[in-house]
């Protein structure tokens, strides 16, 4: 069947052409939302092509944090200084996300707004306690990306709204752990099967002072736990510490099997990435000792 297809240049375009047919098909990059379309898995009456809109383009300091415009491409974060310096966890994911076409034509709203749980810009976009910007003709609010992803493919967009945008702000410098890293099945192009990002406070004597954990691919969305990122502070950060840490991790998330991965292999692999922080951290320093590196019983 064909079916229009809407090249806007502007929001004010946008909404009329939304108001006109309210149930048409955005897309930004179109890296997930065109190929449901090539398979037959949608039906919309025509599409809306976002990425000639510049005011979902910015990307720029604002009210102290950066406003990331739900528009910008994820090669065009990878290569932002500010990204790479500020929310290194961030700038990790997007190093492992896709292939350099989908990192070109792919957009940071289509990866929030597709709330996949193996997307990999969420686990970070979690621990930096970003919020979204939605927008309708009638104005705009903001929402905790926490809150506002509601599901596998489930977001809090009503009809008529759109993403515009995200809000980071940065952690303090003493967060001077910040780690990203995903297990897929090869090392190229793969969707995550597992993946955490992590923000570490380590004091002098290297005891955990403050911790923030996402993990991917493990639930119906991305799993943070308070009493596991609790059951790190005051203790050092070593292999042991993990142990504990990783077999609540193995209670904790609710991954389903899938063809990618068994759900018990994904339970023990979101335990088993913990065990990188003290490694990452003591790649750093010579001298420190990760500790003994018995494994979790899970
Ligand atoms: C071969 C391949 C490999 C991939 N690898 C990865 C990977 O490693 N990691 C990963 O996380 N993802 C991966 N993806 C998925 C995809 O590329 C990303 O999720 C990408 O960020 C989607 O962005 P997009 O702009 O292309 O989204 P689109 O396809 O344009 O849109 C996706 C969804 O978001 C909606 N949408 C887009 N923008 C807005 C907006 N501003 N407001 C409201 N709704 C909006 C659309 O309606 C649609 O439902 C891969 C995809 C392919 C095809």
């Amino acid at each position: 069947m064909s079916r229009p297809v809407y090249m806007l240049s502007g929001m004010d375009e946008l909404w009329e052409a939304l108001e006109r047919c309210p149930h048409a098909l955005i897309f930004a990059g179109g890296t997930d939302a065109l190929p449901r379309l090539r398979r037959n898995l949608i039906d919309p009456p025509a599409l809306i092509c976002l990425e000639r809109i510049a005011e979902l383009r910015p990307l720029e300091e604002r009210d102290g944090g950066l406003f990331i415009g739900a528009g910008v491409t994820h090669e065009t974060l990878l290569r932002d200084r500010r990204i790479a310096q500020r929310w290194p966890a961030l700038h990790q994911a997007l190093r492992v996300l896709g292939s350099p076409h989908i990192r070109h034509m792919g957009t940071i709203g289509g990866n929030i707004v597709t709330a996949s749980p193996a997307g990999d810009t969420l686990p970070p976009l979690y621990i930096y306690d970003t919020e979204v910007e939605i927008r309708s003709p009638q104005g705009s609010r903001r929402a905790p990306i926490r809150e506002w992803i509601i599901g596998p493919g489930k977001t809090a967009l009503k009809a008529g709204e759109v993403l515009t945008g995200v809000w980071a702000s940065p952690l303090d410098d003493e967060f001077n752990l910040q780690y990203y890293e995903k297990v897929g099945q090869r090392n190229a192009l793969a969707i995550s099967v597992v993946s955490l990002a992590a923000a570490l406070k380590i004091g002098e004597s290297g005891v955990i002072e403050d911790a923030r954990l996402a993990w991917g691919s493990v639930g119906p969305t991305v799993v943070r736990s308070k009493d596991i990122e609790d059951s790190l502070l005051g203790r050092p950060l070593r292999h042991d510490t993990m142990v504990r840490a990783a077999e609540m991790a193995c209670d904790t998330v609710k991954p389903i099997s899938d063809v990618r991965a068994s759900a018990d292999y994904r339970r023990r692999v979101a335990g088993a990435l913990l065990y990188r922080l003290p490694e990452v951290w003591g790649s750093t320093r010579p001298d420190y000792g990760v500790g003994s590196t018995a494994g979790a019983r899970c």
